[in-house]
């Protein structure tokens, strides 16, 4: 069965301007929120910082990803969700994304800037796309 993320029509914004002011550069953030039986509520978007400042990678610091996973501990959720954007390409994963899809298997949502389109993808056996649920 296909997995949904929900993501709320303010969340998306929050996500679609974040990848708008960082162009050039990717930007990227972390959701945080719940799983029940392969559908992905997100509850908090916490916005990171793109340590590469790069138009075709991201990585986020060693530090705000410790601090992320804390205040979803607080607030007693789970890191569901890796966005970033793709300033000038499609919203499909990278061959670095896949790699790195291996290491954090979360839901991976990433932004078009050019299409202006937002895709949501997890890695099973293969990279899988998931559904996104505006509400
Ligand atoms: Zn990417």
């Amino acid at each position: 069965m296909q997995k949904t993320i929900i993501l709320s029509q303010s969340q998306k914004q929050i996500l679609v301007d974040h990848a708008k002011k960082c162009a050039p550069a990717e930007s990227c953030a972390l959701l945080f929120g719940k799983e029940e039986s392969g559908t992905f509520t997100t509850h908090q978007v916490y916005l990171t910082k793109n340590i590469e400042n790069s138009p075709v990678n991201f990585v986020i610091s060693n530090e705000e990803l410790l601090l992320g996973y804390q205040e979803a501990e607080k607030n007693g959720l789970e890191v569901i969700g890796i966005f970033h954007s793709h300033p000038h390409s499609e919203a499909i994963p990278s061959s670095t994304d896949k790699k790195f899809m291996t290491i954090n298997p979360v839901v991976w949502i990433i932004y078009s800037n050019i299409h202006d389109k937002l895709n949501a993808f997890v890695l099973e056996s293969e990279i899988t796309s998931v559904s996104i649920r505006l509400l």
